[in-house]
This record gives C-alpha cells, structure tokens and sequence, in this order.
C-alpha cells in the first residue's frame, strides 16, 4: 500500500497551522483524505463513531472559536483535467480541478494553457472545492461565472451528487452549501469553462486605474500580475499576519433604507459609495462603514482591525495568554454593534464560525 492510499485518523490534532487566523483550536479527529476511496472510508469511519464530518480546505475562510468534536476532513484530492467532450464550441474549454487543488496555482495553471477567464481571481487563498461554497469573488468576477457543475458526496448517504451551475444557487458570497445543503456534502471537484480567446473584464476601478496609462488592453495575465500587485499592496499576508480576509459581507440594502442614511448623515459629511443591484437594490461597502465609525486600525487586546484594510481582522498573537478566538469574536460583535447603531444596518459575518467561546 503506498502512503497516499494509506488512511489514518489522529485524535487531537492541533488546527492552528491549518487556519488562517491561526487560532489554536484542536480537532477531536482528523484525516487527510488525497485519494476519492477515503471519503467512503472517513464517512464510514464518522458513522461508526458517531461523529460530524467537517470538512477543511485551506483553512482561509473559517474562525474556530474553540475545538471541534468531530471528524475534520482535510481534502487534498489533486487533478486538472481538460474535458475533451465539452459540449461548447471550439472556443471554450471545460476544465475539471480537484477539491485540494490550490486556487492560485490553478488560475496560474490556466492562464500558462491559453485558458482565460479566471485572471481577476488571481491570489484567492484556499482550494478550488471551497472557491463554491461562497461563490469566491473579486475585482467584478465571480466564481459562478465561470462554474459549470461540481461533483459532491453526500455525507449522510455516501451518494455522488452531480450539481449544473443553477443547482448551485450562487449569490453574492452565498450558495446552496451555506444554505439547504450546509454540512451535508463534501465537493470533490467543479468544472470551469473557460475562454481560448483573451477578453479581459478591467470594469473594477482599481483595474482600470492600474491600467490608466496603456495604449493597449492588456493580456490575461498581466491583468492576473495586476490583481496580484494590487491585493499584494492592499491585504496583509496571513503568514505575516493572521486574517480571514473580509471579515463582513458587503450589505445590500434597499433605496428606502440608503435615503435614511443620506437623511440622517446629511452631506457633506457623507460621501457612501454606492453599487446598484439588478434587482434596484443597492450595495454599499462595509469597509467604508466601520471607517466612517473610526473602528479602523481600533486595537481590542491580541487582535484588532487592520491599519489599512477597515475589513479585515487581524490577530497579532502577541500578548501572552490571550484567547485569541474570544476576542476576535468580541471585535466583531463591538463593530456589528457599532455598525447597527450608527446606520441601523445589521453586518454579516462572512468566515464560517466554527464553535463558540
Ligand atoms: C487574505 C485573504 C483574502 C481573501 N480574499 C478573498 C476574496 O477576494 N474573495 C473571496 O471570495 N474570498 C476571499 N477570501 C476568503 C477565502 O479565500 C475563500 O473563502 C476561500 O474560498 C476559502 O477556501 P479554503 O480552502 O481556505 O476554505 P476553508 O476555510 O478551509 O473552508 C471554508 C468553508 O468551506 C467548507 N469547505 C471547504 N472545502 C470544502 C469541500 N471540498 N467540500 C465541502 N465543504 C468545504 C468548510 O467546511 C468551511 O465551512 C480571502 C481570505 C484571505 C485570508
């Protein structure tokens, strides 16, 4: 038997180098699953045991509050692969990933082919299996655009659920995984279709500032170098310092709600950007709502919102015998708080939180 075909579950296993916040949760069971045959395994293995499944990706989108009782699933299940029966024309190509596949290296891997479309997603921690939960999204393109179906198994019955784009629900960081089939199926891959010719989208402003100065439109990839450029400059690494990226969703509020804002902070105090929606409602950034508050760079013992990044949570991990995870949760409910009391506007957390404190 080869090490990968090996299955093996630890007990207590440390997370902290496992999520992006590094916060030191342990999970009461854990197992590395790189071949398709060990998700029967693990699930077998959960059932006999009585334990929740809970799968992990990279780590980058959740906040483990405290340890977990159950069986974490780290997913490494690797693979591209061209699908030479793509019902598209001779245009598109439709690739499959594997879940464990790391998100940035497949955009890379992609752009390196001839394959466009996924550029303005360069530099998105985590893997291609969680890229579905929450619809991953940047600089005006949104995984969904792109997603033609996904391969799950269902946790419950060991059944493979074959699911098209529409099944999937995708809303703004939204899908049907964080609703009706929350917790209850494991992605093993999702198949993207992409373009053979170049048609890069520079609508986002920071983009089109980057590329103010060019006589002509750039390629693929050197848009993927700018996105890369400008998230570089903008967001702190989470190895340097730990974070989840956006801790809060932008809100999407209706045109009632935005005149009570602009009535109650009357100008020129208030300059809120604002981003209509097909449906005539309208989204506003959180980022410029908790600046607005003066909660950026606020500091609340171990963790603290960024200096620069009003979104972003940070935990320095420098105050011996914090509890992190207490108090990054404490941070967010203070800005929620702040948030509902200055614009009557609830905030919604965007990283999965695991646990409670
Ligand atoms: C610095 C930084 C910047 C970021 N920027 C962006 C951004 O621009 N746009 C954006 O959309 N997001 C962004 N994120 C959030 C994050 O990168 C994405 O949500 C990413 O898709 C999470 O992938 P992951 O593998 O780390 O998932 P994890 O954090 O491991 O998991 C997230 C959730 O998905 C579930 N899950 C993971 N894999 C599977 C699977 N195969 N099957 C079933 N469930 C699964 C987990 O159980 C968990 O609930 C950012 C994060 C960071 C740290």
């Amino acid at each position: 038997m080869s090490e990968s075909d090996s299955f093996t579950v630890e007990t207590d296993k440390c997370l902290q180098a496992l999520n992006s916040l590094a916060l030191p949760a342990k999970a009461s069971h854990f197992c590395t699953l790189s071949e398709f045959h060990h998700i029967k395994q693990a699930l077998d293995f959960a059932k006999t045991n009585d334990l929740n499944v809970i799968p992990l990706g990279a780590g980058s989108n959740i906040v483990l509050a405290s340890n977990l009782t159950g069986l974490v699933l780290s997913l490494k299940l690797l693979g591209i692969t061209e699908q030479k029966d793509n019902r598209s024309n001779n245009d598109t190509v439709d690739v499959t990933f594997g879940a464990g596949e790391n998100w940035h290296n497949a955009v890379i891997y992609t752009l390196k082919k001839g394959w466009y479309g996924l550029e303005n997603l360069s530099l998105i921690p985590g893997n291609t299996g969680a890229a579905a939960i929450q619809n991953i999204g940047a600089y005006g393109v949104e995984l969904a655009d792109m997603l033609v179906s996904l391969k799950a198994v269902d946790i419950e019955s060991g059944a493979l659920l074959n699911l098209m784009n529409e099944d999937c629900k995708f809303g703004y960081r939204d899908s049907i995984f964080k609703q009706s089939l929350k917790d209850k199926c494991i992605i093993t891959e999702i198949t993207l279709r992409l373009t053979k010719t170049p048609m890069v989208n520079l609508d986002y402003p920071a983009l089109r500032e980057y590329f103010s100065e060019s006589t002509k439109l750039p390629s693929p990839m050197l848009v993927s170098d700018a996105v890369c450029d400008i998230r570089r400059s903008k967001l702190p690494d989470p190895k340097e310092l730990p974070n989840v990226g956006s801790f809060f969703k932008n809100p999407i509020v209706s045109a009632e709600t935005l005149g009570r804002i602009h009535k109650e902070h009357s100008a020129p105090d208030i300059d809120l950007p604002q981003y209509l929606q097909d449906d005539g409602n309208i989204k506003i950034p959180a980022a410029w709502l908790v600046e607005y508050c003066k909660l950026k760079g606020f500091r609340h013992g171990s963790v603290g919102v960024h200096k620069d990044q009003a979104l972003v949570l940070v935990n320095y991990n420098d105050v011996e015998g914090s509890d992190s995870a207490r108090e990054i949760l404490q941070l967010a409910e203070e800005i929620q708080r702040t948030i509902k009391t200055e614009f009557g506007i609830d905030l919604e957390v965007e990283p999965r939180i695991y646990g409670s404190v």
